[in-house]
């Protein structure tokens, strides 16, 4: 199996393109812009800023959708189930106010998650792989690493219920997961399309591609949701 970082970068976006759409949009909030992207083009992680974290933080529980642009089977073992269901990334570069992106993995991104000695940073390694930031305060509180450091990241805080499991032994996040840093409780009974045939399904949505995997990787998962 093919280690995700061993697959060439994404050169989908580069420094000059974000600084050139800041420019052109200046009444669309930055953040908005480079959420859109991070949601186009996904996130890489390195393992040193999943290890380091202690795992202590609300994993990505694929509870529909995987969203991935890679299956799970491909995803290294540092990374796969281990990854948060969230980012939070603020400062650097433009100066970001706290914001909140959903992760979808894709090892070929430009887009990367490092540890760093002030906890997890998103850095944008464009074509040339060359540390561009010119922002000398965002500078200071990371490392020195190739590509320009895009800010500080936190991942979600795992919520109090948790910790606990049905009276079945079943995890909240097979039945109640939340997303969006503990703000929505996504509830779904269904978790299948049942109008198309395998080759036939829409190809933008992967919910038959996330069922098929999560029991392809053994997990607890069903069509539909139960308690017992
Ligand atoms: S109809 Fe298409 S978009 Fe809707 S659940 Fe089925 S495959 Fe997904």
């Amino acid at each position: 199996m093919a280690s995700p970082r061993s697959v060439p970068h994404n050169s989908g976006t580069t420094l000059a393109d974000l600084q050139d759409l800041e420019r052109r949009y200046r009444r669309i909030p930055f953040e908005a812009i480079l959420k859109q992207d991070l949601l186009r083009l996904g996130l890489r992680f390195d393992d040193q800023s999943i290890a380091r974290s202690g795992l202590d933080f609300k994993q990505k529980d694929y509870f529909i959708f995987t969203f991935d642009h890679v299956p799970l089977a491909d995803q290294g073992d540092q990374i796969r189930f281990r990854v948060p269901e969230e980012i939070r990334v603020r400062g650097g570069e433009f100066d970001l106010k706290s914001t909140i992106v959903s992760v979808r993995v894709n090892p070929a991104s430009p887009y990367i998650v490092r540890a760093s000695e002030q906890g997890p940073a998103l850095y944008l390694e464009d074509v040339a792989g060359q540390s561009h930031s010119g922002n000398a305060d965002a500078a200071e509180r990371a490392e020195i690493s190739p590509g320009t450091f895009l800010g500080l990241v936190d991942f979600p805080p795992v919520p109090g219920y948790y910790r606990h499991t049905t009276q079945s032994g079943k995890a909240p996040g097979e039945i109640a997961p939340v997303i969006e840093w503990g703000y929505l409780i996504y509830l779904t009974v269904f978790r299948n399309c049942q109008y198309f045939g395998k080759e036939e399904e829409c190809a933008f949505c992967d919910i038959n591609h996330n069922y098929r995997q999560q029991k392809q990787q053994g997990r607890p998962y069903t069509g539909v949701k139960s308690l017992a």
